[in-house]
């Protein structure tokens, strides 16, 4: 049984302030569903007054990314040990670190490697540019995205991460995917990859969610399919009536 997952993604939004303001405000309209796994990533500078004022709730954090020592001299990184203070989850792998940051399958494999050492559940984001997609690219990339990211991850440890299957395309465009075409993928590609990798029950039992220009409009159409659990939601994530009508819609699933 997969417990659906809506995660909301920050990125580089919000000040301290302006995140105490709006923590406050989406964890009072969420609250209330609890069979959906919440979780927010607002951005580092945000994460200490986050916990101090979702303490008590079901509502988790995680971080946006880390580097995967514990310590050393990386002038502006932040270590697992101090993500895991505050955070139960952290993001791997988003595409906008691969491409702005330019960390490959192998930096992305050490992130998740250490995420489970130090008992973090890394969310592996996979997803096909616009190029891809159209050299009918998509599997052979999302492929290679799971057998690297999950290079030296055991059966028992695979089955505590999340995958967020976000098409570079959609994400940030307002053009999402549609809800079949993600499901499609999911069901065709990212179960199956995990199903050669790690056998059937494993991949029936990880969380595969969508992101891509999620928002309240578009949302059911995206859970309403079975092989969808959830989603990572970026820009929508910072509108409160936004956010809490995608938990909401989710927590039918
Ligand atoms: C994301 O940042 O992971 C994302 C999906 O962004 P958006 O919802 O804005 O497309």
């Amino acid at each position: 049984m997969r417990v659906p997952v809506i995660a909301g993604n920050w990125k580089m939004n919000k000040t301290v302030q302006e995140s105490r303001s709006l923590v406050f405000d989406i964890s009072k309209g969420i609250r209330e569903f609890n069979n959906v796994t919440k979780i927010l990533f607002p951005p580092f500078m945000s994460l200490l007054p986050a916990a101090s004022l979702l303490t008590g709730t079901e509502i988790a954090l995680g971080a946006q990314n880390m580097h995967w020592e514990d310590k050393g001299a990386f002038t502006g990184e932040t270590s697992p040990l101090m993500v895991a203070e505050f955070c139960k989850y952290v993001l791997v792998g988003h595409s906008e670190r691969r491409t702005y940051f330019d960390e490959t399958d192998e930096i992305v494999n050490k992130k998740l490697r250490s995420a489970l050492d130090h008992e973090l559940i890394p969310i592996l984001c996979i997803g096909e540019s616009l190029t891809e997609k159209d050299s009918e690219l998509t599997s052979s990339v999302l492929k290679r995205q799971i057998l690297n990211g999950y290079k030296n991850v055991n059966a028992s440890e695979v089955i505590k991460t999340i995958i967020a299957y976000e098409p570079i395309w959609a994400i940030g465009t307002g053009k999402a995917s549609s809800g079949e075409n993600a499901n499609v993928t999911i069901q065709d590609i990212i179960r199956p990859a995990l199903l050669d990798l790690y056998g059937d029950n494993i991949a029936n039992s990880v969380c595969v969610l969508y992101g891509g220009s999620v928002t309240s409009e578009n949302a059911a159409e995206f859970f309403d399919h079975d092989d969808i659990d959830g989603a990572l939601v970026g820009g929508a994530s910072l509108q409160v009536d936004q956010f809490v009508e995608i938990v909401r819609i989710c927590s039918r699933k």
